[in-house]
């Protein structure tokens, strides 16, 4: 069969899922497909934390009720601790109100959920096929592919039946994983990265574990020994799914199976309770960032581009960004206003935005291992006072990695070819805080607008001009500008005090993604300039 599509999507976890979703909601026609007939990731199950900035996406395609009603429950606690066991000596206690819960944020209409990927992949999946532009097909593999000036011709196989199709696409995006086959066809799969560590994953259920000891219910649990965090254990649901990350893992047992796994969950407990083992699945803590996202018509993003510990929770919530930044412009390349740079401005924006990201994951995985503490187990007044000591440590350090705002929020496309700087001083960059800013590349601050929505909903068709408050100029030699070269262009005339305030400037240009890409008191003589950059055109 020979197969025309104007985007063949390679892959269909939640980067590839999230991709054809994001086409499917501007109407542009893609294929995805997925070697296998996987749902979130069913026997090893991955990322939990969705961030604040995926909701938002997740809220725009009309899925963020639906994530939040398969997620965690709300009224259950995102709470973290460091313990010697979970009957055993508390070190710190992280509680995290903002972080699921009913509590308004200040810069987001929607906290960050707990949603693993084994319920979270669905969503993305079913709705990516409620549009009629998009099409999935399971069990199709890609084997090969070769590339011209006009198009992408790839062959792939139908697991079912055999059989080899032809696909010709105008662009085809690699979001195939840590695994990709499209890296070793691109001949730049011999930076494999940097191995962290082979950790072991223990996935179980157990009804009311919280029942077995004292420190209440949390959804992360660091068990500390004395040179560091030896396990990790994740509630999945908030109920009786759960994950244990053994961190020696593969290295200190020789295979999977030969893990005392009842051993192992009775010292993270520190007493023996009921479970129904699930699965205990190997895996590769993997320091990565490929050196180019493009390579002609074809595009890397997700675990393809860029690989990290999940120390954090960022690997799917930045692939998930790169879908993003992807999807808009491959729709504006195809709808024929996109200028020659567009494409290539997704690699100067979101290659800068994983390297920060991978260095930060690395870093929290390192400060699980410490110095040896002898006498932090025990019963003493020695201990007391190195658990007192380790605790600060954590408090100051350590808490980093769970109250990441700054990570998942506050990524700018500073220096972004299709970004007008205005010449101001760049806000500082946070890993922790997350401070709104209009401020060129910065993703455009939530407001609640006077009918109760949020700024965020006025975003995503078209590029909008927001004219803040009572004296904004009028924008007419821009619609002209836009018009004359078919982009999409929406004007917003709000005159609201928290609105003006939360945006800093009368006149601010925001991109289908939610970014800034201009500012400004009254427009330039050429308007046409600003089009121009914004769209690749300069
Ligand atoms: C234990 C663990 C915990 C994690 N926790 C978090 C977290 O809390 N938050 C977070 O953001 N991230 C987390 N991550 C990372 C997250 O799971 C990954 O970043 C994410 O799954 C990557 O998505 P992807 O779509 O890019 O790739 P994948 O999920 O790997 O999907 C790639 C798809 O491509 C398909 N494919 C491969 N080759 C072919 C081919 N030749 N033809 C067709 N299809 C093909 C595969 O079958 C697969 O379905 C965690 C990871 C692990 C291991």
């Amino acid at each position: 069969m020979k197969i025309e599509t104007p985007v063949l999507v390679v892959g269909g976890g939640p980067v590839g899922l999230a991709l054809a979703l994001e086409l499917g909601w501007r109407g542009v026609e893609c294929l995805l497909v997925d070697e296998l007939e996987r749902e979130g990731y069913k026997t090893h199950p991955r990322a939990n934390l969705v961030n604040s900035r995926t909701m938002e996406f997740c809220r725009r395609w009309g899925i963020a009720e639906r994530v939040k009603e398969v997620g965690t429950p709300r009224d259950y606690p995102h709470t973290a601790m460091y313990v010697t066991s979970l009957r055993g000596h508390l070190i710190a206690r992280i509680d995290r109100p903002q972080h699921g819960g009913d509590k308004a944020i200040a810069f987001t209409p929607e906290p960050p959920q707990r949603c693993n990927q084994i319920w979270f992949d669905p969503v993305l999946r079913e709705r990516a096929e409620g549009f009629p532009s998009v099409t999935l097909h399971y069990r199709w593999r890609l084997d090969s592919f070769t590339q011209d000036e006009k198009s992408v011709t790839s062959s792939v196989t139908d697991a079912a039946t055999g059989e080899s199709h032809t696909i010709r696409s105008a662009y085809l995006a690699a979001c195939c994983g840590g695994r990709s086959p499209i890296r070793r066809i691109l001949g730049i799969d011999r930076n494999e990265g940097e191995a962290l560590g082979t950790p072991v994953s223990i996935y179980f259920r157990a009804r009311n574990l919280w029942d077995y000891h004292d420190k209440g219910k949390g959804v992360l649990h660091f068990i500390v020994g004395p040179t560091g965090v030896w396990a990790t254990l994740n509630s999945l649901n908030g109920g009786d799914l759960w994950r244990v990350t053994l961190h020696g893992g593969a290295k200190e047992h020789a295979a999977p199976e030969s893990i005392d796994h009842k051993d192992v969950l009775t010292r993270i407990v520190g007493t023996e309770f009921p479970y129904e083992l699930i699965a205990i699945s190997p895996w590769v803590r993997r320091k990565l960032v490929t050196a180019d996202y493009r390579h002609a018509r074809v595009f890397l993003a997700g675990d393809c581009a860029h690989q990290n510990t999940p120390t954090g929770g960022y690997g799917m919530n930045t692939g998930i960004g790169d879908a993003v930044d992807l999807g808009w412009k491959l729709a504006a390349a195809l709808s024929g206003w996109a200028g020659p740079k567009l494409l290539d401005s997704y690699d100067a924006e979101r290659r800068p935005v994983a390297l920060r990201n991978v260095d930060e994951a690395t870093r929290n995985f390192q400060l699980r291992s410490f110095a040896p503490i002898p006498d932090l187990v025990g019963a003493t007044p020695a201990g007391e006072a190195a658990r007192k000591r380790l605790g600060e440590e954590i408090a100051k350090s350590t808490s980093r990695e769970l109250l990441s705002d700054g990570i998942a929020m506050g990524y700018r496309y500073d220096g972004s070819p299709i970004v007008c700087p205005d010449g101001s001083e760049p806000p500082a960059l946070s890993v922790t805080e997350y401070v709104q800013s209009s401020f060129p590349g910065a993703r455009a601050p939530h407001a609640l607008l006077a009918d109760g929505r949020s700024t965020l909903d006025l975003f995503g068709r078209a590029y909008v001009m927001l004219r803040l408050g009572p004296d904004a100029p009028e924008v007419t030699p821009l619609e002209k500008a836009a018009q004359l070269r078919g982009v999409p262009l929406e004007i917003a005339a709000i005159d609201e005090p928290t609105v003006c305030s939360a945006y800093e400037r009368t006149l601010v240009l925001v991109r289908p993604d939610g970014h800034v890409a201009w500012r400004g008191e009254v427009l330039p003589a050429d308007s046409s300039r600003i089009t121009a950059q914004v769209t690749g055109g300069l």
